[in-house]
């Protein structure tokens, strides 16, 4: 075998390699099923209940109506449908905790979570606050509990409001969308089908802090789709999986964060009011 016949061999089975990689690659999905819970996770403080425990009873189906709300006078905009000019992003992989240039989607009025880009957070802090945020889940259902439509709106880039796909979509009841992740599950389950715009509306008290020590915890209020789901409620601390995480002292205001899951969640319509107290100019 001369030294042209051994090249052109070599250089065919190169291509039959590449070949096979890419069919491969083709075929290959991601596995997105999930389990529905829990029964070795710690026991949630003041309540029954195990973290994402499997069987805490799921929240009553409320069908909600039909609206939703553009930003008053005074408030903050952070998404009006154009730009990301008031959001950076936190790296994943080599560049983790680095805070970078967005790369999630804008398009035709809405921003699309790229998967892997990293989570968004605003340039503007805020401490206790009225949030507006609009969002969809992937019309197209993809995987099982936990992986369809999961993002996040991190109050205080730590405290999260479960953004998920919870139509008809049985998941641990912590987990589910509009609740305190790992903590509360909304007190009924105000879900809008896969794809169509839902509302969360949130009055955010942020956490006190003497030292170390956590002097006032945070509350919240949330209306999703305008149906009441969580009511002054006590966050016992910062969003954790499988796991109870304590309060750790931060400043008296901090970003916002929407979370990359993996997932293409859409978001518009972004607003933020300070809440100050009676009798203020
Ligand atoms: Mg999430």
């Amino acid at each position: 075998m001369n030294y042209r016949t051994l090249h052109w061999k070599w250089m065919l089975c190169g291509a039959v390699i590449l070949a096979l990689g890419a069919a491969c690659a083709r075929g290959q999905k991601k596995n997105r099923t999930a389990g529905l819970g829990y029964e070795d996770t710690p026991i949630l403080p003041g309540q029954k209940w195990r973290v994402h425990d499997l069987k805490r009873p799921h929240p009553r189906v409320v069908t909600p109506g039909a609206d939703c709300y553009k930003p008053p006078s005074d408030a903050i905009v952070l998404f009006d449908g154009k730009d990301l000019s008031q959001w950076v992003s936190r790296g994943k992989g080599a560049g983790r905790g680095k805070l970078v240039a967005p790369r999630w989607k804008v398009e035709r009025g809405y921003v699309e979570c790229v998967g892997g880009t990293g989570d968004l957070i605003s340039k503007e802090k805020f401490g206790d606050a009225q949030y507006h945020i609009e969002w969809a889940s992937p019309a197209e259902i993809d995987g099982t509990s936990q992986w369809r439509g999961n993002s996040g709106v991190l109050l205080m880039s730590r405290y999260e409001i479960q953004v998920l796909d919870s139509y008809d979509n049985p998941t641990y009841a912590d987990g589910g969308a509009a609740a305190i992740y790992g903590q509360w599950p909304p007190l009924v389950n105000a879900s809008r089908k896969p794809g169509e715009w839902q509302t969360y509306d949130i009055v955010f008290e942020a956490p006190r802090f003497e030292g170390s020590k956590v002097a006032k915890p945070a509350y919240v209020t949330v209306f999703h789709n305008g149906v009441l789901v969580h009511h002054h409620q006590e966050i016992i601390g910062p969003m954790a999986h499988r796991a109870i995480r304590q309060y750790e002292p931060h400043g008296a205001e901090e970003p916002l964060a929407l979370q990359d899951h993996d997932v293409p969640v859409r978001y518009r319509n972004i607003w933020v009011r300070r809440l100050g107290g009676y009798d203020q100019p």
